[in-house]
């Protein structure tokens, strides 16, 4: 496992594939691309079609760098909070800071406040609660409930449509030993109870046998979460202290024909986290478990690298895994972490090369099938465009591709892509706001980003052949078709 970065920007873009194979390859991204769009256009008029509250909230979001940068900084302090007691405070204290010294009522809980003061006129007596009342708005908009009952009746209207999900339990931080083995319990609770809460898969899933092959129940986990001790200099450690209450978890779902996915975190966690996953398949009792899978994070320097190395791991075993592809969601985390300990950056800081490593390593998962299951995470259309292309063009078997998006985002991008035959999972969080806070602000961060696709498409209407330009070369204001 490579451990440090040895993939420069130099020779990342010296790797670049043959330019005929890779015209072909273009020409068909860029008709299956137009072909989504143009659904579409004829679903919905704009994606910020959220309720006022979240619309304008997004909009404050885009304008108020400061406001943006305290998140980020809410979010760095996150893991040391203990309770939720804990968490609620430094909110407050974070958003309602009078730092710039420009006196009550002008930090950023107050700026939030007048915002919607001025953006929605029913609103009067514009108080902190009223701020407070919009960031939980949003936490329902991209939460899809606080318990299991409420999140299966969201489930069940998705089924319904033709969508698969995959479940995440909000929370990512455990401080003690006992809060680790409440996490296990609780995923082990979802793996045992689900399907009794969603009864009957519905026609709309019932009708595709071949997308059926995945078990119906799929837990996305983090594997700090098993643990109040998860060091990477430790890694031998916390393996055994992971794998301690990872085992009945893969036995659950084993007994009741569930799937199991081990989400990926910061970039320091990376090697740790798959050394433990490697750890228990290689246990006698788990050798060749088919129902398991893990992330890529494209937007590391050293993410081909390392996929490869996971490959050659898999191959070696003969274990089949599913591998979702991310760009990934630490960006502005992971460049303050390693500024903060003198390390060099990890995450490419230049959004046209991620979304190149992104189509690279989509094009080598997708190599690597049948032993691999590509699971493309995406919102943008020109990452996914691609990926539907390489399937096309490689004869990939269907039963071995999945697109992925996040609950409440998106929508019309999802049903485009359902409709274009292609099995659907929508990642599913559940849980309490306070708990979920991070993954709150991650999602806010990234859809109000300059960068966004979504933000690009929806928000400033950025015209198709660009969200549709090659990241290769020769540089997407270059690009022509
Ligand atoms: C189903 C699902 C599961 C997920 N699971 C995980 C997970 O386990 N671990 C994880 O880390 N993430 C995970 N994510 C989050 C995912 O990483 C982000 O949603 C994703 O990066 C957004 O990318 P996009 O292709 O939708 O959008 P785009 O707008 O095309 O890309 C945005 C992404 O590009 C990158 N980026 C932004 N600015 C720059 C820049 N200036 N230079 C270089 N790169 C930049 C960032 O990664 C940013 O998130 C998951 C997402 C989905 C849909």
């Amino acid at each position: 496992m490579p451990s440090v970065l040895t993939q420069t920007k130099e020779n990342f873009e010296s790797g670049r594939r043959s330019p005929v194979r890779e015209e072909r390859l273009e020409a068909l991204t860029q008709r299956i691309g137009r072909a989504l769009f143009r659904r579409l256009r004829s679903t919905a008029p704009s994606f910020w079609r959220l309720e006022k509250v979240e619309d304008s909230f997004m909009k404050l979001m885009m304008r108020d760098e400061d406001l943006r940068f305290r998140m980020l900084q809410f979010v760095d302090v996150f893991p040391a909070l203990g309770g939720t007691r804990s968490v609620s405070r430094h909110l407050e204290e974070y958003l309602s800071s009078e730092e710039m010294g420009s006196g009550a009522g002008h930090g950023p809980l107050g700026r939030i406040a007048r915002h919607f003061g001025r953006d929605l006129p029913g609103v009067r007596n514009i108080t902190a609660a009223t701020a407070q009342l919009a960031i939980t708005r949003m936490g329902n908009h991209f939460i899809a409930g606080h318990t299991p009952e409420e999140v299966a009746v969201r489930i069940r209207s998705m089924e319904a449509r033709g969508f698969h999900f995959t479940l995440d339990l909000l929370g990512e931080f455990v401080a003690s030993e006992a809060q680790a083995d409440e996490f296990a319990r609780r995923y082990r609770e979802m793996i045992e109870k689900f399907e009794d809460l969603l009864g009957p898969l519905p026609d709309a899933l019932a009708d595709q046998p071949h997308l059926q092959a995945p078990p119906r129940v799929n837990l996305s986990i983090k594997l700090s979460s098993l643990t109040s001790k998860f060091d990477p200099m430790d890694p031998e450690g916390t393996s055994a202290a992971v794998r301690e209450r990872l085992r009945p978890l893969v036995r659950a779902a084993r007994e009741h024909g569930a799937f199991i996915n081990v989400d990926m975190e910061k970039y320091e966690f990376r090697e740790t986290t798959l050394r433990i996953m490697l750890d228990l398949l290689d246990e006698e009792e788990f050798r060749g478990f088919p129902h398991f899978g893990t992330v890529a994070q494209a937007y590391l320097w050293d993410a081909e690298e390392s996929l490869r190395w996971l490959l050659g791991e898999l191959a070696a075993r003969k274990q089949p895994m599913t591998i979702r592809l991310v760009k990934g969601a630490y960006w502005d985390s992971e460049q303050i972490w390693a500024r903060q300990k003198d390390w060099p950056v990890p995450v490419i800081t230049d959004k046209r090369l991620t979304d190149a490593m992104f189509e690279r390593c989509t094009r080598i998962l997708m190599e690597a099938a049948p032993l691999v299951r590509t699971a493309i995470a995406s919102h943008n259309v020109r990452s996914v465009a691609r990926a539907l292309a390489l399937r096309k063009m490689l004869s990939h078997p269907p039963e071995a591709f999945e697109v992925q998006m996040l609950y409440g985002m998106a929508g019309p991008i999802k049903d485009a892509v359902l409709r274009s035959g292609v099995p659907v999972r929508i990642y599913t969080p559940c849980g309490e706001l306070l708990p979920g806070m991070s993954y709150l602000v991650r999602r806010i961060l990234e859809n109000t980003s300059n960068e966004s696709f979504l933000r690009q498409r929806f928000s400033e209407g950025a015209a198709e052949e660009k969200l549709l330009a090659s990241p290769h070369e020769p540089g997407p204001e270059d690009f022509e078709i």
